[in-house]
């Protein structure tokens, strides 16, 4: 004789399983709609009221209101920003993490958990190159990463510069950093050195040109690389400004959060030997790595540090940290700014491992292999030209002759024909199109059927 609400009603779980089973087995996922089909305020209006309604209702209203208005990001037409393509598996696990009760927080509630996300987060520091011992734990997103990451360089470079004010020491980072980098300081409020970069790759030269020019330079505490810019997909020289921070012990922190899935390319994993410098360094798992939102690792050369600088601290807390067991200390919570936190990192470990590593390395390749194609098809194309070369799974076109409205209006009817979600970006002041590959079933054809569609 619990309370109703805790009842489980076993027809609509078979209803609920039945709808999640139709998505799943969904081939190719459908694009749907987005913001093209407008939800009128009348459709919502009164739904939350005192007395319940029936959940089939509900669900059916998701299904047939909401759910059209999204724009799957799971579908291999999704080319839009950096696009995200978990595995069955992994989703199929997500529903397991979702009712099992599980805190992601502490060892002491759930030292299965972490054991698994430790084992995932150990592997991806293994395949960066990273030292044994790196660690940290899995948060919401590169931009949470970014801002963890960045909270403990500043305190560590406040600590080793104790001549400068606090307020004074500066982060050298590149003018195609990630926005959540440049969020990241504002929140810490610690300013910049914005290096000027040869065709958008930050190299170890243009920093110290930049340093050599800035009569403030000793009051830079560390240097922020992009492994894989987000609009371009470009690698910074990770290898000479992990190699420059190491000889004047500057904090080194790498955001891979889209690109450095690209470790497990067998064509482009060179570009990345040089994480193995970081001090800290985030991939994010839901972009190139196949997992559902929201996950991205983080991860510390010296996760000791990171813990003094974030953990917590609160009476009611402290039976978490007073273990006896040597990874009995070893809270997810301390590792980033966060506490309460689900399990976001199993669905990506249930995949590695049922999957195998070897699956990560060919589904990573085919997206860069279908950007190289599509620069050859746009090649081959009288209307289009390539704005630079293909980047990782990026690639940036012109079509000649287009405004921006023109871009706008293009995006949009390809979206409304199902055929694919594209978006214009700008690149050095020009809007121009983008397509980033992430998902392995993105075919050819798809690319074919956009550059006819450019046509106009
Ligand atoms: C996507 C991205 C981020 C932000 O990650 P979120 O998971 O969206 O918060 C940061 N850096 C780079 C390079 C990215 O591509």
């Amino acid at each position: 004789m619990g309370h109703e609400m805790f009842d489980f009603d076993a027809e609509f779980g078979d209803v609920v399983f039945d709808y999640c089973r139709e998505r799943l087995s969904l081939d190719p996922v459908p694009l749907d709609y987005g913001g093209l089909i407008e939800i009128p305020p009348e459709k919502m209006a009164g739904l939350i009221r005192p007395e319940g309604r029936s959940p089939e209702a509900v669900l059916d209203f998701f299904r047939t209101t909401l759910a059209p208005s999204v724009v799957s990001i799971d579908s291999p037409g999704f080319l839009a920003f950096i696009p995200n393509a978990p595995t069955k598996n992994s989703l199929l696990f997500d529903m397991v993490v979702a009712c099992s009760g599980l805190n992601g927080t502490s060892w002491l509630e759930s030292s299965g958990v972490v054991i698994a996300e430790n084992q995932a987060l150990t592997f991806l520091a293994d395949v960066a190159g990273m030292p044994s011992g790196s660690g940290g734990a899995f948060v919401s997103g590169g931009s949470i990463g970014n801002l963890s990451a960045l909270t403990v360089a500043r305190d560590v470079g406040r600590v080793k510069r104790p001549e400068f004010n606090p307020r004074e020491v500066r982060f050298a980072v590149s003018e195609d950093a990630h926005s959540s980098v440049g969020k990241a300081l504002h929140v810490l409020d610690v300013e910049s050195l914005v290096v000027a970069t040869d065709d958008h790759r930050f190299t170890r030269a243009a920093l110290e040109a930049a340093l050599e020019a800035d009569p403030q330079r000793d009051n830079v505490i560390g240097v922020v690389a992009t492994a894989g810019t987000t609009n371009a997909g470009i690698v910074d020289d990770l290898e000479g400004l992990g190699g420059f921070a190491r000889e004047n012990d500057l904090w080194f922190h790498v955001d891979g959060a889209y690109g450095a899935a690209a470790l497990f390319s067998f064509t482009h994993r060179d570009l990345f030997e040089g994480i193995r410098h970081a001090d800290s360094f985030i991939v994010d798992p839901h972009k190139w790595l196949f997992a559902p939102l929201d996950c991205c690792a983080l991860i510390y050369r010296n996760p000791t540090v990171a813990r003094k600088v974030l953990a917590q601290q609160a009476s009611y807390l402290d039976v978490l940290h007073e273990g006896t067991d040597e990874h009995y200390d070893w809270n997810p919570s301390d590792f980033a700014i966060h506490l309460s936190r689900r399990a976001r990192g199993l669905p990506f470990w249930f995949s590695l491992v049922s999957n195998g590593t070897a699956a990560y390395e060919t589904a990573v390749q085919c997206a860069i292999d279908l950007a190289q194609r599509t620069e050859e098809l746009i090649d081959e194309c009288d209307y289009l030209e390539m704005v630079r070369p293909s980047s990782l799974s990026i690639v940036l076109f012109r079509r000649k002759g287009w405004s921006p409205e023109r871009y706008l209006q293009w995006s949009h009817e390809l979206l409304a024909s199902q055929v694919a979600f594209v978006t214009p970006t700008k690149w050095e002041g020009e809007t121009v199109g983008r397509m980033a590959f992430l998902h392995p079933n993105s075919t050819e054809e798809m690319v074919r059927a956009i550059i006819e569609s450019l046509r106009g």
